[in-house]
């Protein structure tokens, strides 16, 4: 640990006893600079609304007052947790979390959460020795660490029998996957009952566990332009404990499969790295007889060929991932099944019709994809033509055979392969979650980590950001009303009058606008209308949102813009959604001749994949409502959403804030704007009440000198003591509040007591 220490702990820093006497004698403060998001500059003078600053280059210069943040004290310097910081500014976070990332502390906490920076280089934190260092260690005795937040939660769900969560946030590429597989690392450790038998090497179960990941990133992760490995789904994992605290199991649930992924990539994107990894790695007779594989050129859904990751062999990782199957007790069969079904998806990229010379009506003069796709399925091909291009069609009451036209054929090849690609995905989650699954032993609790696409602002924003916005409404909205009662219960705790704010109902008006059932219908209730409307389009579909929410404060339509463009007003942002495609979108039909097909199927393992026909959502298939309405897209996810969010209410929440340091990839540069979004708005619940804490004995004991009149000689008792040097000091009272054992104070009322002692 010696060696790695400096990763985690602060060094001593023997320049801050004049870093103290410059910074008092300077009155520094940051003023905003175009390079490097603020600058440090000292006061010189102060007129009015005009403060005039010298940088540290000497240069002079006027702004206006309510540019000026003020920089905290020296002693503040890579602070481990910012909310001791008498001043909680923007610039001071973004100082503070710089000044520790450039020392490579990637962790700090921030309050109630913990900030951690991408320090896109393997750093010696995560190695047996640190995770025995944080085991049973309470958060003030370690430095920062996703370790310390698991330990925590740990140590309070086995001590207060409250089942916990850990949720993870931030943009694509922030870490919030890799911070997820650390818990999992942490916890598989510290709380695997394989330690009573004395061997050191993790249990059946453990290692299980351990191979889950790389089996879903395998299946649903992709490189995109901003993560070589982004994940393209949102999951939740409960680990499940027994009395004594030992996993006895484990669960996952998934969110959002982008399942057009398969069929379409952006350019340098890649679909799911399973393509690729089969494609380049499966060899011999598996590759030839059972897969029918062709070279990466021959696919047309695998858009740039293949598309390789700097560092990654993916001949390589197909080996790996088989080996994980195979730890997961995947069975041969299994295995090659599931592989088919990739192929399979692949080749319906190949499947080509045209238009017939005399009629609209398709027809597919070549069926050399079609062969391998159905043999690969085990259904026949003049059975998969004929549902493809002449299905039977229910109109009205009758059932009538409707040839179809090239973009009709086209679509429903396409919806094929994404709708057989998500119900593997499904399947293979269905199959870990068996394994994981050991109830042999009672679980009394569980601890669940969340790992979700943070929110997306994107030049074109459609139905899919719509919904992961959406959960991040709500989560956000989880996350202010846990601030709030957190910090209520602290105040009761300690007997101090102050109404707190519910910051959380700020959330609700946006919330409402996407998810209100009627009176007035929200946006998903307003599509799922639409949807049923024959004549409908995206456009009246925009028609009708603007006419029933034209007044709703979170909603607008930009002027002289297209039709199918309207604005929401999120927490984190105005969002102008495309609304191009979002009946279909909603709706996504699917053939049922040909999964109707496919579910009779002479290979098990397909009609097994498609044995409940309906839709796929989570691991329920859902095929009609209890109205017999069908069910849409958006009201699917707006139920998993909500049972995901009632599990949450029920568990004592952390929160990790991932964090990008920048958009290159690059170390160590980190900009302002991505860094501190999300941050600030817990600190911005923070500064409402009293952040700054500090205990009576500690208090009389460092600001005595400035009030020593006030107390008489002799004993007195520590609040007593206090009470009478705040009246000394002819502080505000709205400035500070005295509690059973503490002093609270608002932010930058402890900077200034601080200073005036430094002038003693
Ligand atoms: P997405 O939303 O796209 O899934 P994400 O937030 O899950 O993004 P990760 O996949 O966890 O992002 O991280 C992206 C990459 O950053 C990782 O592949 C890894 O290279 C690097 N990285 C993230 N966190 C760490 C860390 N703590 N230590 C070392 N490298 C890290
Ligand atoms: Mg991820």
């Amino acid at each position: 640990i010696v060696d790695d220490a400096k990763f985690l702990f602060l060094e001593n820093d023997f320049s801050s006893s004049v870093a103290q006497a410059d910074w008092s004698a300077k009155k520094m403060v940051w003023i905003p600079s175009e390079r490097e998001g603020f600058e440090a500059a000292s006061v010189t003078k102060e007129t009015g609304d005009e403060v005039l600053v010298e940088l540290s280059n000497g240069q002079k210069l006027e702004v206006n007052k309510e540019d000026v943040q003020k920089m905290n004290p020296p002693k503040f310097n890579k602070v481990e947790d910012m909310a001791a910081l008498t001043f909680l500014n923007e610039a001071s976070v973004l100082h503070n979390l710089k000044e520790r990332y450039y020392s490579s502390l990637i962790y700090t906490y921030s309050g109630l959460f913990c900030v951690v920076v991408n320090p896109y280089k393997m750093l010696p934190i995560y190695s047996e020795k640190v995770v025995e260092m944080y085991k049973g260690k309470k958060r003030h005795e370690v430095p920062p660490h996703i370790y310390s937040i698991t330990d925590n939660a740990y140590r309070n769900m086995m001590q207060d029998r409250e089942d916990q969560s850990i949720l993870c946030t931030g943009e694509s590429g922030a870490g919030k996957t890799e911070n997820t597989k650390k818990v999992i690392q942490y916890l598989a450790v510290v709380a695997s009952s394989h330690k009573v038998k004395k061997d050191s090497s993790p249990g059946e179960l453990e290692k299980q566990l351990l191979q889950a990941n790389p089996i879903l990133e395998a299946f649903g992760n992709a490189k995109t332009s901003k993560n070589d490995n982004s994940s393209r789904f949102g999951k939740f994992i409960k680990l499940n404990f027994d009395v004594t605290g030992y996993i006895v199991g484990a669960n996952i649930d998934t969110y959002l499969l982008e399942k057009s992924r398969c069929i379409r990539q952006a350019a340098v994107e890649r679909a799911f790295h399973i393509f690729y990894y089969m494609v380049a790695g499966a060899k011999d007779s598996l590759r030839g007889s059972e897969l029918l594989l062709e070279d990466f050129s021959c696919y047309r859904f695998l858009m740039s060929g293949h598309v390789e990751i700097p560092g990654q062999e993916d001949d390589q990782m197909f080996e790996e991932t088989l080996e994980a199957m195979e730890i997961m007790g995947f069975t041969q069969e299994e295995r090659t099944g599931m592989l088919k079904v990739v192929s399979t998806v692949l080749q319906l990229g190949n499947v080509k019709f045209e238009k017939e010379r005399n009629s609209e009506q398709a027809s597919m003069p070549d069926d050399t994809a079609a062969q391998k796709l159905c043999h690969l399925q085990g259904i026949n091909v003049t059975d998969f033509s004929r549902a493809v291009l002449t299905p039977r069609i229910k109109v009205g009451r009758e059932v009538v055979q409707k040839a179809q036209t090239k973009q009709q054929a086209d679509f429903a090849i396409e919806a094929l392969a994404k709708a057989m690609y998500e119900r593997l995905f499904r399947w293979i989650l269905a199959r870990v979650n068996k394994t994981l699954d050991k109830s042999k032993r009672q679980s009394s609790s569980f601890l669940g980590i969340l790992d979700i696409a943070g929110f997306e602002i994107f030049e074109d924003n459609s139905f899919e950001q719509l919904c992961i916005n959406y959960t991040n409404e709500r989560l956000q909205q989880l996350f202010n009303h846990t601030m709030f009662t957190l910090e209520q219960e602290e105040y009761q705790r300690e007997g101090i009058e102050w109404t707190f704010i519910d910051f959380g109902l700020d959330l609700q008006p946006c919330i409402e606008l996407i998810e209100r059932p009627n009176n007035p219908p929200g946006i998903l209730a307003l599509l799922d209308e639409e949807c049923l409307f024959p004549k409908a389009t995206d456009v009246s579909f925009v028609e009708k949102l603007l006419s029933t929410h034209t007044t709703h404060v979170k909603f607008s339509k930009p002027k002289h813009q297209d039709k199918l463009i309207f604005t929401v007003l999120h927490y984190a942002g105005k969002v102008d959604y495309n609304s191009d495609s979002w009946l279909t979108k909603n709706m996504d039909p699917l053939n049922d001749n040909v999964t109707g097909l496919l579910s009779n199927s002479s290979s098990p393992f397909i009609q097994d994949l498609w044995r409940e026909l309906g839709r796929v959502v989570g691991l329920e298939t859902i095929n009609k409502s209890k109205k017999g309405m069908f069910r849409t897209v958006g009201q699917l996810h707006k139920e998993s959403l909500g049972r995901l969010m009632t599990t949450l209410n029920n568990t004592q929440p952390n929160f990790i804030r991932c964090i990008i340091p920048n958009h290159e990839k690059r170390v160590p540069a980190l900009h302002s704007e991505s860094a501190v979004h999300g941050v600030l708005e817990g600190i911005r619940i923070c500064r409402q009440g009293f952040p700054n804490r500090i205990l009576f004995q500690e208090f009389r004991q460092r600001y005595e000198l400035l009030a020593a009149k006030a107390i008489p000689k002799g004993f007195m008792d520590g609040k007593q003591a206090c009470a009478l040097m705040v009246t000394h000091l002819d502080l505000d009272p709205n400035l500070f509040r005295i509690g059973q054992s503490k002093m609270f104070f608002r932010t930058g009322v402890l900077a200034q007591l601080e200073e005036e002692r430094d002038l003693k």
